[in-house]
């Protein structure tokens, strides 16, 4: 029997040892040999604390002594130094000594421990989901195949208003906006169907009833019957666009206004100055006289008219100055109160220590008289209008947001009201030459247009807040000046014709035959000598012959390539000293050039009247 239990016992896949009551070997089996990589031989008959070595730092000398102490089996695992491996080992106390069981789980526990470790990971990818999913700006949504939602960031609170909870175990579709449905539905059944899930737009609705659009990505996952989807909130980059499209689509407005109103200048000038001459020709004959002065009321109209869209089109002649602009409206105060009311508060804040800014005090005045009495039409009941200036630094940010502003030092000037405020769709066009949401009669739309012309021909910025039944704020955005402000004298009334003095010989250059025909009557009219050139070339002939001429007067956009500024220069050239007076329907710095003007040559902008034209010619020679 002895043997038949050897066989047993070296059958078995653990290893077996049994030592006798003093400790030493009395069976190993085959298991244990290859296990330790001893022979049996060589250990029957030691102590196995001889034999092996036991570490008493291990447990298994301690455990064994403690388990043949008190008669109760141990169970551990422990490192074996010795052998190199992990085991699991089982010792029974007997009378006749002492039987071991081991086993190498060193396999084992390499597996576990890869285990461990793996779910370590896994657990840190999850806390990092987690946290994406936590922070994420982009809405991130889990539904089932039939749209109930399963999962939501909590992002869903500011971009949809609700609390992940309120939605959870709902139908997605019940918060979508309705049109994007059967689009949703699709794209779902084709990520089913396994086709990659293309980016497809879908809006929601907000809690407080706001669209919000979004563009997603998605899969479907087959094993989880879900689908995954990443939102992202393109309102503000829709809003964006917007921007853009509004004003490239004022950019173009501005074109063609620009163009027409240009053409109407010359017609314009055409038409007033014969009427003026008109008038004086028939002076003593009461209906005539009548006559042209209707026309000519009309025509002026028609040339203010003119100059508002030009203003629009940024084309508006400047006299841009570093001015004041805390100046500029304190001079406007008197004409406010009186325009106003009673029923109107004007209060104002003024910035103290106002940067310098530049801009065309006329201008600018009007400006704020429009913006006043915009105001004032907003506020049929009465209410307020605050006046503010601030200095303000436009940032980069705001610059990328708002792409017609550059960044910068701007002095802001707002002009706010208690009003009715103004929709987002109404807000959207108010820049708009024509747009009223006045009856006819009353508005002309050209308010707004004008004041946003005046501020982007001085690479200014005009934003507009306003929020329907509380009020409305244009905040204007003029460039900071690097110098310091000149004052700005008052105007002088008009005075009388001023005339030629005997022999005073002008050189008019215009390439129109109508606008040149009615300068060259009305400068002989005023007793000036005239001679007349179609262009600058011709002009450069007369003036080389020896033509003796007091005063160059020439238009400065001219075809043929030399404009008037070039002639100015050239007839300067042979006539050092030579006066001249310029004359265009366009600002002196095409295009809005913020430079304060040179200052050298005198611009008379058309189309003028007579008058003007006497003033500025004779000022010209005078001065
Ligand atoms: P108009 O005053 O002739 O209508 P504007 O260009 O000055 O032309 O203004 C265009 C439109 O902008 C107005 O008809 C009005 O609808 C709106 N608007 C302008 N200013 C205000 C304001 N302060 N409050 C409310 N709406 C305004
Ligand atoms: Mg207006």
């Amino acid at each position: 029997p002895e043997r038949e239990v050897d066989a047993l016992l070296s059958s078995i896949s653990d290893g077996f040892v049994a030592v006798d009551n003093d400790w030493r070997f009395t069976h190993v089996n085959a298991a244990a040999e290859r296990m330790w990589r001893v022979k049996a031989s060589d250990l029957i008959g030691r102590t196995i604390f001889d034999a092996l070595k036991v570490d008493p730092s291990n447990p298994f000398q301690p455990n064994y002594l403690e388990s043949k102490r008190t008669g109760e089996p141990t169970a551990f695992s422990a490192y074996s130094t010795i052998f190199g491996i992990w085991l699991e080992v089982r010792g029974y106390p007997h009378p006749a000594g002492y039987t071991i069981f081991f086993r190498d789980v060193s396999e084992e526990r390499r597996a576990h421990r890869a285990l461990l470790e793996s779910q370590r990971r896994l657990e840190a990818l999850q806390r990092t989901n987690r946290r994406i999913f936590e922070t994420t700006l982009d809405l991130i949504l889990v539904v089932d195949r039939r749209g109930n939602i399963i999962q939501l960031s909590p992002s869903v609170w500011p971009l949809l208003g609700y609390r992940p909870e309120e939605l959870i175990g709902r139908n997605a579709a019940e918060y979508l906006y309705p049109d994007d449905l059967e689009r949703t539905r699709s794209e779902m059944r084709m990520a089913r169907k396994g086709h990659l899930m293309r980016n497809f737009d879908s809006r929601y609705v907000h809690k407080d009833g706001r669209v919000v659009p979004f563009t997603w990505t998605g899969i479907w996952s087959e094993a989880d019957q879900q689908h995954f989807f990443i939102g992202r909130d393109m309102t503000e980059r829709n809003a964006q666009d917007e921007r853009l499209r509004r004003a490239q689509r004022l950019e173009a407005i501005g074109q063609l206004t620009g163009g027409i109103a240009h053409d109407f200048n010359n017609l314009l000038t055409v038409v007033i100055g014969n009427l003026d001459l008109l008038q004086e020709q028939v002076a003593g004959d009461a209906r005539a006289v009548d006559h042209a002065a209707r026309a000519l009321k009309a025509a002026t109209r028609g040339a203010a008219l003119t100059r508002q869209l030009l203003a629009f089109a940024r084309r508006q002649a400047l006299d841009a100055r570093v001015l004041d602009v805390n100046e500029r409206v304190a001079a406007t105060m008197d004409l406010l109160h009186r325009t106003l009311g009673e029923e109107i508060e004007i209060t104002t804040a003024l910035d103290p220590e106002l940067w310098p800014a530049v801009a065309d005090p006329a201008q600018l005045e009007s400006t704020i008289v429009n913006l006043a009495i915009n105001a004032r039409d907003a506020m049929p009941q009465g209410g307020r209008l605050m006046i503010e200036t601030a200095n303000r630094r436009i940032d980069e940010i705001y610059a990328a947001r708002n792409f017609d502003a550059a960044p910068g030092d701007y002095v802001m000037l707002a002009v706010s009201d208690t009003g009715i405020g103004m929709t987002p769709e109404v807000q959207a066009r108010v820049f708009e030459p024509f747009f009223t949401t006045k009856p006819t009669g009353k508005g002309t739309g050209l308010g707004l247009s004008m004041v946003y012309g005046f501020v982007r021909q001085l690479q200014g910025h005009v934003q507009i807040y306003s929020e329907v039944g509380h009020g409305t704020s244009v905040r204007l955005y003029l460039p900071r000046a690097r110098t310091a402000a000149e004052p700005v004298t008052a105007e002088t009334s008009a005075p009388a014709m001023p005339r030629a003095r005997s022999g005073e010989r002008i050189l008019a250059v215009e390439d129109n035959p109508d606008v040149r025909r009615i300068v060259t009557a009305q400068l002989a009219d005023l007793g000036y000598d005239v001679i007349e050139a179609a262009n600058g070339e011709a002009a450069i002939g007369l003036l080389s012959r020896g033509e003796a001429v007091d005063l160059l007067f020439t238009d400065v956009v001219m075809p043929g390539g030399m404009s008037g500024y070039d002639l100015a220069q050239a007839a300067r050239t042979l006539r050092p000293g030579l006066k001249v007076l310029l004359t265009s329907g366009f600002p002196k710095t095409p295009g809005g050039d913020r430079r304060p003007p040179a200052g050298s040559d005198n611009l008379l902008i058309k189309p003028y009247r007579k008058a003007d034209l006497a003033t500025r010619i004779r000022a010209t020679l005078d001065g």
